[in-house]
This record gives C-alpha cells, structure tokens and sequence, in this order.
C-alpha cells in the first residue's frame, strides 16, 4: 500500500515538474515571437550570452564558361563572404557584384566595416539590426544582403531548425531550378544545351541583342524543354519586342524577363498588356519600394537577394507581390552555394527558380542545395544549411 503511494506520489511530482517546464519553455517561446514577429520560433533556454563578431574577406568566383548578357559578358565575378560569429556559433553569408550594378569589392568592405553588431544583445532581433543597417547608407544592396543572409543563417543554427521550418514552410514544394545559357554563338549555345539538358526541366535563355531567333533555333535544334527567355532590357523597339514575343511564344516560352530598358516604364507595361506570356520584371524592380512603383506594370517579378538587401526584405515583397496578383520568380547573381541555398529556403512561395549560379562556377566556396531532376532539394541542417567547402 505504502508503495502505491509512493509511486503516485513520484509520478504526480514528475507530473508538476513536466507542467512547470512547459509553462516556463511556453513563455520564452512568445517573448521570442514578440521580439521577432515574422520568426516563429522559441529561443532555445541554453543560449550563452555572447557578443556578435561580423568578419569579411574578398572572394573571386571563377566562371566555367564566359557569360554573356545583353550588355557584357565576364569570366568572373568579384564577391565578399562574411562570417557573423555568436559564442559558438557561426552564420555565413555573401555579397555578390556583377559589375553592372555599381558596387565593388571595396565598396561592399567600406560600408561593412560600419557595420556594428556588438552593440546588440539579441541576435534573433532581426527587424531591429537589419532595420539599423539599412538606415547606415542608401544603396550598398549586395553589402546589406551579406548581412542578412549571414543573420538569418545564424538565426537558424541558434534556433536548431533550418530557414523553412523557422519560416513554416514544406520543403516538398520547391520548384524546379532554370539552367541559365548565356548569349554566345549558335554552335556554343547548342554544345552548352546539350551539356545540360538531360538534368533540367527548363532552360533560361539569355536574349537582348541582335541574334535572338538564331540562338532560339540553336536550342531548339537540341532541346524540346520549356524556356524562360529574358532580353535584360535589351530591346528598343516595342512593336517588334512584341514580334519577337510572339515568336518566342510559339517556340516554347513561357515567360519573358525585361524586355526593354527600366526607364522606359510605359512600353514595357504596353509590352505587358499585349504580351501572349507573362512579363516579368528584373531589372525595374530592385527593392520593396519599387515593388509598389511598378504595380501594374508587370505580370510578375524576379527578386534576386542582392537586390532586395537580402531575405527579410524578400519575404515581404514576396507577400506584397502576390497581393497584387503577380507572378514571383526567385533568381540568384553568380554566386556560392551559401547565398544561393539561403534564396532556395524561400522557393516554396514562389512560381518559377532561377538558382543556378554556383554551378556555373569553378570554385564554389560552399556546399548547399542540389538538384534531383532540375528540382531544388534543401539542405536538413540547421540555417542556410550550406557549408563551407
Ligand atoms: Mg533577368
């Protein structure tokens, strides 16, 4: 009899104390989530205070084949990969500049080296410190996305859950990647399809100069894959940007990036209008701000990191966009597996993927997402999940 009553006893006591820990983990869970509103998460109890370390260092992605655009073509592309440290552990991120956009190696270091994390307690603050960083300068987008990604990445690991879960996302629901072929001669943009097409389900073919029809012949001579074209705001005529729509329509397109130069706001929106696919913007809309300028004037939007100062500014135009009906691609610079897997955590939400940069790359510093048939597969471990190499 004795017995029972000590074993009731015990077992109400563990009782008491499972109830004690849950209220105690319940109450920390929604300190987090006030502190962090779009992270849901709980800040795990055993987090040592530490102070935030931001390091950088200049890194040169070398490409497999030259890449051509509608206005250059480059064989490298100049990054800086950050590293933002917190006791034990470690986020990464990066910045990544093709020429064309105006910042450097240098000018991504300087506007760095203003940045201060050590001033803050909470590292999963990330509406406060990113908030902070963006108001330091304007412009610097590729310098502030290094930030970011790098914070976010931290975050996760902090928390023990890769980015999808922090976010609530099903990871079964990433799309399949494009394979970008830059401009090149007809016989170089067969060889480069032909070397690609048995692993992906679409192609991206880079358009905008004066070859468009032979370079879409080329492909088509050893592809029947769907394609996503993009001029890069190459075309100065919109009755025959419209032409030539048409005709990439009937090829297979399924949509067309920029057509002509983002100044000239009311033809690509008349190309938007009549257009028999949709239109999406690239180059028009760099930031949350553009976003609601340019309502309207797309069918959709390609949002690529370096432009919107990262993911958090990314999930909120990806929200706003679709609040305005549109169509949401997610596309990548050049870049490592690190910046490249952190977009890929966000393709759950989107329509189309355009995440192959690091393969076109020699020497990618990271190890992130791979792709099974084309299809984007996310890493398990905690953050950005991608490692370095
Ligand atoms: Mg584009």
């Amino acid at each position: 009899y004795i017995r029972v009553i000590l074993i009731s006893l015990l077992f109400s006591f563990t009782i008491m104390m499972n109830r004690r820990d849950f209220f105690t983990t319940t109450a920390l869970g929604s300190a987090a989530s006030i502190l962090t509103p779009s992270l849901n998460f709980a800040f795990p109890a055993k987090v040592p205070q530490a102070k935030m370390k931001l390091s950088f260092k200049p890194f040169t992605l070398e490409l497999k084949h030259a890449f051509g655009v509608a206005v250059n073509t480059r064989t490298t592309t100049p990054l800086v990969l950050t590293t933002i440290e917190y006791g034990k552990f470690k986020g990464y991120g990066e910045a990544s500049m093709p020429p064309y956009l105006g910042e450097t190696q240098e000018s991504v270091m300087k506007f760095l080296s203003k940045v201060d994390l050590s001033k803050y307690e909470n590292p999963l603050e990330l509406d406060t410190i990113l908030s902070a960083i963006d108001a330091l300068e304007p412009g610097n987008t590729a310098a502030k996305a290094s930030v970011d990604i790098a914070l976010h990445d931290l975050a996760g690991k902090i928390m023990g859950q890769p980015l999808y879960n922090v976010w609530g996302l099903n990871k079964e629901k990433t799309p399949n990647t494009v394979f970008t072929i830059g401009i090149d001669t007809p016989d170089m943009v067969r060889k480069k399809v032909q070397e690609v097409d048995p692993q992906f389900k679409l192609l991206k073919i880079k358009l905008g100069r004066d070859n468009d029809r032979e370079i879409i012949e080329a492909v088509r001579s050893v592809s029947d894959k769907p394609l996503v074209t993009d001029a890069n705001q190459g075309w100065k005529d919109k009755e025959r940007a419209l032409e030539t729509i048409h005709f990439l329509k009937e090829k297979g397109a399924v949509l067309i990036e920029q057509p002509m130069p983002k100044e000239m706001i009311d033809e690509n929106a008349w190309i938007t209008e009549r257009s028999p696919i949709p239109v999406i913007a690239d180059e028009s809309i760099k930031r949350f701000g553009d976003l609601i300028k340019m309502k309207g004037m797309y069918h959709g939007v390609n949002l690529k990191l370096m432009k919107t100062t990262g993911l958090r500014e990314a999930q909120k135009m990806i929200t706003v966009a679709r609040a305005f009906g549109m169509k949401v691609m997610i596309g990548c610079m050049t870049e490592t597996s690190c910046a490249i897997t952190a977009a890929a955590h966000l393709t759950p939400l989107v329509d189309w993927a355009d995440l192959d940069g690091a393969l076109l790359s020699k020497n990618d510093a990271f190890k992130g997402i791979t792709f099974v048939d084309g299809k984007i597969t996310l890493p398990n471990a905690p953050g950005i999940g991608a490692v370095p190499r």
